[in-house]
Formats: structure tokens, C-alpha cells, sequence
């Protein structure tokens, strides 16, 4: 870095190392993680059951290494849902995810907090979009006191059908009327629904709390087509210094439910080393140039 102070610490998603709980699964994916420099790993779909928090906190805690906790709500608990019992099994989902992320002590909750993960058959209604701003602002009171960053993912229609545009993402919000969760925006999901990267994270603004940088085809940054410059440019005028997450799939690493939720088919890449390695140099390159065209380094 050139600068005493770069803006933003990098993470890595676990999916790039192992769909995995067991212990020396982890272990590999975090060694590897630290060796290349990241400080912290995105875990999904944590499940307690799989691994403790006592046994994961100090997993981390041996590698000195942060992590944040992304999830999707599913078709049988879904706050979005006009049904007053699905919406309700979808905000108990989301209170055990606040309970258990305030005491692995994560950096941030974030994901589908606000729908299940996946194709929706149909447009939202007025009464399930309303369950939604009402449980996502009980939730956001809880999160807050539990002192647990929350952060709301926009993603492609093919993933939800509530928030799929930064301006939705800010209008939930606006509706939410609560200041403490923000927005959590990819450049994999902005490719497909926004005219324009940049404008739409300085739309965002300060409302911008998690970043994921991922190629059009969810392979190896640089294999795809997206303006990665403008991206991070974007994130210097909004002097955004929160983290960034490096995110690719590959059928390499298969997890059952996510895999399949987001149409991972194909083999985009083999050797997840190479892979997380040129994208950790990647993104340090990205933001050093953001930096010198700010006239910040
Ligand atoms: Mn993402």
C-alpha cells in the first residue's frame, strides 16, 4: 500500500476454500487466507450444529483473522412472505442469526436478510414487502443492541424479487426508518440490474456498508467484463472504508443448498490458491490506483 492508512481491509467468501465445518477444513481455509494477506473470512449459512461458536471463535482467533456471517431466508420463513406465520418463522431465523453472529463476534450479518434466496415465481406484494420493512426494523433494533453490523444484500431477480437495484436497496431503507443497517452491494448483482456501477455506489453513499467484488461470471477477477476502476473509483468518492470481500464460485467447491440456490453449474477455476491470490493482488492494485487518482497517496 502506498498509503500509511489504505481505506479498506480485504476478505475472502469460505466458498472459494471448502463447503465444510469440520475443523481442519476451516483450519486449511483460514491458513491460506492469512498467508495471502486477507483479514477476514465471509462463513454462509452458519449453522451451530455444525460447528460451535466457542470451537469457531477460536478457530479465528488462532489465525487472527475476522469473519462475517452471510445468509438467504428461505421459502418456509420468509419476512417477504404475505403469510403472517411464514414471515414470523423468517424473523425467528433472523433473531438466532443476530444471537449467534453477536457471539462468534462478527464484523458483519449480512446476505438475503429481507427474502428467501432464489427465483421467485412472481413480483412481490404490497403485504409481503410491508412484513418485510416491519420485521427487518424489529430485527435491526436487536441487532443494534447486540452491537452486531447488519447490512442488507442487493442481488439479481433471479436471486429475489424485493431489492435488486441500489435504489430499492435505499428506498427499503428509507421505509425501514432505522439508521442502524445499511446496504451491502456486488459488483456480480450490480453488472446485471444497474445502467451504471459507480453512480449507483455513490447513490449509496454512506449507506454503503459491505462490498463484494465479483466477476460477471463469478471466475477469476479480470476473466469477465466488469470495470473494476470505476468501481473502486466509486469507492473513493464515497470514501467508503468499510471491508471488501472477494467472491467466486466454481463447481470446484460444491456447497448442496447455496451452490445450487445461486446456479453454480460450471468449473470456473481449479486451483482456489491461484485464484484467491490474484484477486487479494487484484483488489490491492485497485485501490492504490483509486487512491493516487483521488490524489490520496
Ligand atoms: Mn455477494
Amino acid at each position: 500500500m502506498t498509503a500509511d492508512h489504505p481505506p479498506n481491509k480485504l476478505g475472502v467468501h469460505a466458498l472459494v476454500w471448502t463447503a465444510s465445518w469440520d475443523e481442519d477444513e476451516l483450519n486449511r481455509a483460514f491458513e491460506h487466507s492469512r498467508r495471502i494477506g486477507y483479514e477476514l473470512i465471509e462463513l454462509p449459512r452458519f449453522d451451530p450444529s455444525m460447528i460451535s461458536v466457542d470451537k469457531l471463535r477460536n478457530l479465528l482467533d488462532a489465525h487472527d483473522l475476522k469473519c462475517a456471517i452471510t445468509m438467504g431466508l428461505a421459502w418456509d420463513a420468509d419476512i417477504s412472505n404475505p403469510d403472517a406465520e411464514i414471515a414470523r418463522r423468517g424473523e425467528v431465523m433472523l433473531e438466532n442469526a443476530v444471537f449467534a453472529a453477536r457471539d462468534i463476534g462478527v464484523e458483519l450479518l449480512g446476505g438475503i436478510l429481507y427474502s428467501a434466496l432464489g427465483k421467485y415465481p412472481k413480483a412481490p406484494t404490497a403485504k409481503g414487502r410491508q412484513n418485510a420493512v416491519d420485521a427487518i426494523r424489529r430485527i435491526a433494533d436487536k441487532a443494534q443492541a447486540a452491537e452486531v453490523p447488519m447490512v442488507l444484500e442487493i442481488v439479481n431477480r433471479y436471486e429475489t424479487n424485493l431489492l435488486n437495484s441500489t435504489d430499492q436497496g435505499l428506498q427499503f431503507l428509507a421505509d425501514v426508518g432505522h439508521d442502524w443497517p445499511k446496504l451491502h452491494l456486488d459488483t456480480y448483482h450490480m453488472n446485471i440490474e444497474e445502467c451504471d456501477i459507480g453512480d449507483a455506489l455513490r447513490r449509496a453513499g454512506d449507506k454503503l456498508g459491505y462490498f463484494h467484488i465479483g466477476e460477471n461470471n463469478r471466475g477469476p477477477l479480470g476473466s469477465g467484463s466488469i470495470d473494476f476502476a470505476s468501481a473502486f473509483t466509486a469507492l473513493r468518492d464515497i470514501d467508503y472504508g468499510g471491508w471488501i470481500t472477494f467472491e467466486s464460485f466454481s463447481s470446484e467447491v460444491l456447497d448442496e443448498g447455496l451452490s445450487n440456490d445461486i446456479a453454480i453449474w460450471r468449473n470456473m477455476w481449479t486451483d482456489n490458491v491461484a485464484l484467491s491470490d490474484h484477486a487479494y493482488r487484484t483488489m490491492v492494485a485497485q485501490i492504490e490506483a483509486s487512491m493516487v487518482r483521488a490524489g490520496q497517496s
